[in-house]
């Protein structure tokens, strides 16, 4: 029977979430690293799966693509144009919409440069609600390595991941939020903020449950790499009267080592 939408984190590896979105009868899923997992979901809730929404190339996004072609060929897979994959698929770059299946609203295609060249967030308006898949470029509280752009290529993506709606509730690919948030601490120690986000995703991790979906709100008022502007980050980064994108490197950087 047809429900209300619904979206669900698959675990999958160490701490990655496969975000599934379903309606009670038809599926989609969002960078199915692992076919098991997925296939697995899809048996014990009954799901027929009929997209496949891609944000970048790496294997823990798209190992799983293949498998679920062969057990389930009419599902259609959507990547980034930039980027080349051995599976066909629909090829998407902003401004790109596209309608992945008839249930769901038409997803916005944002690029976002930076983790890869290639990297694509979808981003979808509901009745009620705005989501964001944002794969490895937004974290909760932190954001991607940089494995093939530039810092000022990421620092722009995120920006316009920070320019979305407060109330945009943003689905990462893994579960990095709590050391993210240690290293936070490290840059932005007097952030109350921050502080409280600590003991609410403590509080959800002891009770082994995702610190996500966050929401943009959520973002901008604790994730460093969005707060370049904060005299505090600026004051311990040694980074004070430099620019936000010198600010955004040196904590990248430092995050690195951390
Ligand atoms: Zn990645
Ligand atoms: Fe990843």
């Amino acid at each position: 029977m047809l429900q209300q939408l619904q979206i669900i984190p698959i675990p999958a590896f160490k701490d990655n979430y496969l975000w599934l979105i379903h309606n009670g009868e038809q599926a989609v899923v969002v960078d199915p690293g692992d076919a098991q997992a997925v296939l697995d979901t899809l048996s014990a809730l009954n799901l027929r799966l009929e997209a496949i929404l891609i944000t970048h190339h790496h294997q823990d996004h798209i190992g799983g693509v293949n498998k679920l072609l062969a057990t389930l060929p009419n599902v259609q897979v959507f990547a980034p144009q930039l980027e080349h994959y051995d599976f066909p698929h629909t090829k998407l770059i902003e401004p790109d919409e596209v309608q992945c299946t008839s249930w769901l609203p038409k997803a916005q295609v944002i690029d976002l440069p930076g983790h890869t060249l290639g990297h694509i967030a979808y981003y979808l308006e509901l009745e009620a609600e705005k989501w964001l898949f944002c794969g490895d470029t937004l974290f909760g509280a932190g954001c991607g390595r940089l494995f093939e752009g530039s810092p000022s290529q990421m620092y722009h993506s995120l920006q316009k991941l920070a320019a979305l709606a407060d109330d945009t509730l943003v689905f990462c690919t893994h579960e990095y939020t709590l050391h993210n948030i240690q290293f936070a601490l490290t840059v932005e120690p007097n952030n109350q903020a921050l502080h409280q986000r600590q003991l609410d995703t403590l509080a959800l991790r002891e009770k082994q449950l995702p610190s996500l979906p966050s929401t943009i709100a959520l973002e901008l008022a604790t994730n460093p790499f969005l707060r370049c502007y904060s005299a505090e980050i600026q004051n311990l980064t040694g980074t004070k009267n430099k620019t936000e994108l010198d600010v955004f490197t040196k904590i990248r950087e430092l995050r690195n080592h951390y």
